[in-house]
Formats: structure tokens, sequence, C-alpha cells
């Protein structure tokens, strides 16, 4: 019995097919994963059938519950549909022709050894008889039980026409070598440099769709590197590109910051899964070739990157497609923040510095901590060591002042309709001002984070500013 269709669904689809007569395969990344004995949360099933996957899918769905929608694709030939634990994509096994403008291929009905030949890679193109007289025999045309084996990512066909004719595949090539960690075949790899320019022709939506996936590996930086060295990284976000390489003045270098981040976001993947703070590591240091300068006195400087960075943020996201709201700002917070707690771990701290970064940075400090984290690659140990524990220093500061203060969300003790009421005035300039100083105050630990300790300074300010308490308070 083969292993990969011990799921008791195999047996319905099994009937299914063989009461219709039509042949039938379980097809691409179910059949990789189970010989990789790689576990996934998802369970997608991807049916070939030589014949109408439609009419299996409508049949299939109806034996499992009888009350499953079915999502049919016309155009495509393709149907599916889910229950509980599984997605199950039936496809008519066909043949594809492309022109070269466009990533819409022309299809007519084929073989399974066609349909294998349109996949992307000899390790997706394993195919699985689920037929009664043949289930479980592999059907591997091109070597893919071997390129598994061999961690090999090869296209079936000659590179060359996989690429240009799906150019979204160099990034997949890219993706599965990052997530399965394995190589890209010489001539496979070969090909996508060549092919580079073709990837304009794709969206940047799935761009991006396989962007965050690299982001996802447990060592995405092995995705970025290929990336770069492929030559897609120039088109596909050539900020990120013009991090890379050194310049030496007088003696001095600087580091490479394109190594540099992706060496935080492996660091930081270790500690979050958190998508976009992923981002956040990838691009902290994206204006450090806007900002870059030599100084004789004191070398290589990138002053305001932080600052200059969190407003390249937008740009980047809109052209790559990415959100732009409140997970893009975010991620411009990360990154506006994040030489805030290295200066904190460097001075002596003053309660207030660690105040106003709470207020700032709110709820993400936590993030904003980890990344600060990840950002110390010193290959020197000693260093290495003395700043995380400079930095638990810092979370202890961090929690001392929040547990005392509680400016983290902060919500100011007196607020505007206090301040209206107190003074009779109509909502204006004078009620900013006031709450500003209160905020100002706090911040700066003049006074506590009270109710009644504002509203004495509400009062003393507003007298400042020409304003007459109402009766209540004059009163009082
Ligand atoms: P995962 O779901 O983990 O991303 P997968 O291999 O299942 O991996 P899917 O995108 O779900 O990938 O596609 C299912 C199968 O369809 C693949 O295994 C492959 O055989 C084929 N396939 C998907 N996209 C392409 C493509 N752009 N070109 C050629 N074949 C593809
Ligand atoms: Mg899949």
């Amino acid at each position: 019995m083969n292993i990969c269709l011990n799921d008791k669904i195999f047996e319905v689809l099994c009937n299914v097919v063989t009461s219709e007569n039509v042949r039938a395969y379980v097809i691409g990344g179910w059949v990789r994963d189970c010989l990789l004995k790689r576990n996934h949360a998802d369970k997608d099933i991807d049916i070939v059938v030589i014949g109408s996957g439609i009419n299996i899918a409508r049949k299939a769905a109806r034996k499992i519950d009888p009350k499953i929608k079915v999502s049919v694709f016309k155009n495509f030939g393709t149907a599916m549909f889910k229950n509980a634990e599984y997605e199950i994509e039936f496809v008519g096994a066909r043949k594809e022709s492309y022109d070269r403008t466009s990533r819409k291929p022309v299809v007519e009905d084929g073989t399974l050894e066609d349909d294998q030949k349109r996949r992307d890679f000899t390790i997706n193109a394993l195919a699985i008889s689920i037929n009664k007289e043949t289930f479980g025999e592999f059907l591997d045309p091109f070597g893919g039980v071997e390129d598994l084996k061999k961690k090999i990512i090869k296209t079936p066909l000659e590179p060359d026409k996989t690429f240009s004719d799906d150019p979204l595949r160099m990034m997949r090539a890219i993706r599965f070598a990052t997530q399965l960690n394995f190589t890209i075949e010489e001539n496979t790899f070969k090909s996508i440099t060549e092919n580079v320019e073709r990837i304009k022709i794709v969206s940047p939506e799935r761009i991006v769709t396989e962007l965050n996936k690299i982001l996802m590996c447990e060592h995405p930086s092995k995705g970025f590197i290929l990336l770069e060295k492929s030559g897609l990284l120039k088109i596909i976000l050539p900020e990120l590109e013009n991090l890379r390489g050194i310049e030496t003045k007088e003696g001095k270098t600087h580091k490479d910051n394109f190594l540099h981040s992706i060496k935080v976001l492996d660091n930081i993947s270790k500690n979050t899964d958190n998508l976009w703070l992923r981002w956040a590591a990838l691009l902290h240091d994206i204006a450090k070739p806007v900002t870059k300068k030599y100084l004789p006195e004191t070398g290589w400087s990138f002053h305001g990157h932080e600052y200059v960075g969190s407003k390249m943020i937008p740009d980047i996201f809109r052209k790559l497609k990415l959100p732009l709201n409140e997970k893009m700002k975010y991620v411009q917070k990360i990154i506006d923040l994040h030489l805030r707690p290295i200066v904190l771990s460097q001075e002596l701290v003053t309660d207030s510095a660690v105040r106003r970064l709470l207020f700032e940075a709110g709820d993400d400090i936590d993030d904003l901590m980890i990344l600060c984290e990840a950002d110390i690659t010193s290959k020197n140990e000693a260093k290495k060591t003395k700043h995380l524990e400079n930095f638990k220093l810092v979370r202890i500061k961090l929690k001392e002042i929040e547990e005392k203060d509680a400016v983290r969300n902060f919500q100011p003790p007196v607020d505007g309709s206090e301040i209206i009421e107190a003074f009779g005035i109509k909502p204006g300039k004078e009620v900013g001002i006031i709450k500003n100083a209160i905020r100002e105050a706090i911040l700066d630990g003049i006074i506590p984070n009270e109710h009644d300790a504002a509203r004495k300074l509400m009062m003393d300010k507003g007298k400042e500013l020409g304003l007459i308490p109402a009766v209540t308070d004059a009163l009082s």
C-alpha cells in the first residue's frame, strides 16, 4: 500500500473514479510533501483526471457529503471543494501552449504525461494512480523521486521553456528551495538568470505571495540570496538590492547592509511568526544607501536612516501591492523606532526617555525589542553578549516604568471635555495646549499619571492662558 494514499479520502475517490471509468491521479504538492514526510496544517490535494475533472469533483463531493458546495471554474476546466479536513482540487489533464506576452496559456485536453510536462518542477510532477487496478502506482517520467532524494529543484522540460512560459515559476523555484532547503539545479538556475526580465509580465500580487512565503521560512535569507544572485531582486525590490556592497575610505569600511538585513531577518525568524515584523526586519535599514555619508572625523554615518526608511515604506508597499493599512503603519513605526532601545541601552537612561519610548511604541514595544535584539549581528561574541545584557536591562527598566506610570497605552487622565467644562470654553486651541502640557509633564515625570495631579496642572495652565475657571471650580 502506498503511504501517500493512507487517508480514507482516497478510498472514496478511488470508488468514484473507478465506477466512472476514468483514470485519475493524485499529483503535485500532496505527493511531494508525503514523500518528504512534511506535515501540513492545510491538507491540499490535487487530482488530475484524464477526462472531466469537473464531473468527478461533483460526483466525489456528493459521495462525501451531499451538502458540500463545489466551486467550478469552467474556463480552466477545474473544480474544487473543501470540508473540515481537506481542500481537493480536480483538473482535467491538459496540454498547454503559451504566447510570449501573457501567463495565460491556450489549453487543450491532454494525456497524463502532457499534464506532467506543464508542471513547474520534477518534484511537483509526481503522480500516483488512484484507480482500483493500479492503486498506488507511481508515475514519475521526469525522475522526481530521485530529485527529492538529491534535494534538487529542476524543471521537467528544458528550463528556458518552463520559465519563459510562466515566469512566476522562477519565484516558485526560489521559494521551494528556501522552504525545503533544496538546491536549484545548475541549468535551471542559469536559465532563471537569463529569464529574469520576463518576471515583468507577472502581477505584483503573485510575486508578493511568493515573497511572503519566503519570508515565513525558517531561514529566509537563503531565498533572498538566491533572488539577489539570480537578478530577480533588482527587478522586484530594487531598494533592497541597493543595500548590497561595502565601501572603504581612509581605511574605514561599513558593513554590507544587504547581508546584514537578511541576517537580522534570519535572527528574528527564530523569535516571531509575525509576517509584518519579518518585513520590518528585512527593511529596517532600507534608507542606509540614501543617508550614507563619510565624515572624516567619525567615519561612515547613516544619520536619520530610521526616519527616512519609515517614509520609504508606503512607496515600496504600493509597488508590491502589499496592504496600505495598519499593517504598513506598523512596519513604518517599528522601523522609525528601531534605534531607540539601543540608545537607551548605551546611555545612562533617564526614566523620562523610557517613558517616552513606551508612549510612542505602545503595545508594539515587545515587537520592537525583538527586532533590536535580532539587529545585533556582530561577529564578536563578547560584544554580542554585552549588547544582549544591555537589552535585558532595558527590558527590566521598561517593565518597572510601565508598572509605575502606565504610559504604554496612554489615555490622558484629564480629557478635552473636562477642560472645556472647567473653563466654560468652546473647543479650540486652548484645549489642545492644555492637553499637550499635561501629556508632556507626565512623560517628563513632572507630575504622576493621575487625575488629581493632572487637574491641578490644567487649572494652573488655564490661568496662565488667561482662562477663568467656571463657577463650580471657583467655589471649590
Ligand atoms: P504549496 O501548496 O505548498 O505551495 P504546491 O506544490 O501544492 O505547494 P500549489 O500552488 O498548491 O503548490 O500547486 C499545486 C501543483 O500545481 C504544484 O505541485 C504543481 O504541480 C502545479 N503548479 C502550481 N503552480 C504552477 C505553475 N505556476 N506552473 C506549473 N505548475 C504549477
Ligand atoms: Mg498546494
